[in-house]
């Protein structure tokens, strides 16, 4: 039964496996394409769709590691912007686990506060009202 997950495993040593943000990125890419193929019956969408494809199975099958590597990078790079506009909520979420964010009762300024310090008077750095919150 395990057979072929030890070979499976066994095939991919020392492949990339694409699990990286470019990765979903390309899948994501190929099903928007295909779908859009579909509605429109384009043959440009379907080809560019199965092109998407091939070169993200290229990239879970390549040995070149460190250049698969680079070319997340590199991406992640380019698409900063997207997405941290998309994954915005996602990011202060993390952050949430040592901070909170307050917002000033009086100008609405956000303050950020460390957690774990019972009631604390907190002051706004903007129009410095004073106001009291559970950290
Ligand atoms: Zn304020």
């Amino acid at each position: 039964m395990s057979n072929w997950r030890a070979r499976l495993a066994q095939w991919m040593q020392g492949r990339y496996g694409g699990n990286d943000t470019l990765n979903k990125w390309l899948l994501g890419a190929f099903l928007i394409l295909l779908l859009l193929s579909l509605l429109l019956q384009s043959n440009l969408l379907n080809l560019l769709a199965i092109l998407v494809l091939i070169y993200s199975y290229f990239r879970i099958f390549s040995r070149n590691i460190t250049k698969r590597a680079a070319e997340n990078q590199k991406f992640l790079e380019l698409t900063q912007p997207i997405r941290r506009f998309f994954g915005g909520k996602k990011a202060a979420g993390q952050y949430s686990k040592t901070h909170r964010v307050y917002a000033c009762p009086s100008c609405g300024q956000k303050v950020r506060v460390p957690k774990g310090r019972g009631k604390i008077e907190i002051t706004c750095p903007k129009c410095r009202t004073s106001f009291i919150k559970r950290s």
